[in-house]
């Protein structure tokens, strides 16, 4: 097992977890890039955006969902807050266990860099 955020899931590596259910768990990013920055993961291992396909694109639904109630708990609701989901080299991804990021806290400027 060499996946992080799959560590993380099983509580064999530590994280700040705030929020899970049956299919997803957000956990704070250990570097935030904002005053709330939140990371959403899907308990199943899914490599990145690009390997959503018919058969597991529910759970991107449901990243969203949790991202929502992640975002009521964290006070964002009022002021908004911004989703990334970063794909391969150029989008920046770092850990290939698909995640969605929830920024807020204060204002997002675009476009993003
Ligand atoms: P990305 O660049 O989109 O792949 O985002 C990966 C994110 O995961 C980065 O913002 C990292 O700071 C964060 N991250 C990596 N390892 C951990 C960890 N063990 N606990 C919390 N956040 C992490
Ligand atoms: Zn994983």
């Amino acid at each position: 097992m060499t996946c992080t955020f799959c560590q993380i899931i099983e509580r064999k590596i530590p994280a700040d977890i705030i929020y899970e259910d049956e299919y997803v768990v957000a956990f704070r990013d250990k570097n935030p890039m904002a005053p709330v920055h939140v990371l959403i993961i899907p308990r199943e291992h899914i490599a990145g955006p690009l390997a959503f396909d018919g058969e597991n694109s529910e759970l991107a639904g449901r990243l969203i969902a949790a991202a929502a109630a992640v975002a009521r708990q964290e006070g964002l609701a009022d002021d908004g807050y911004r989703l990334v989901m970063n794909q391969g080299r150029h989008g920046g991804q770092s850990v290939f266990h698909v995640h969605l990021h929830v920024l807020g806290g204060r204002y997002m400027k675009w476009p993003p860099g």
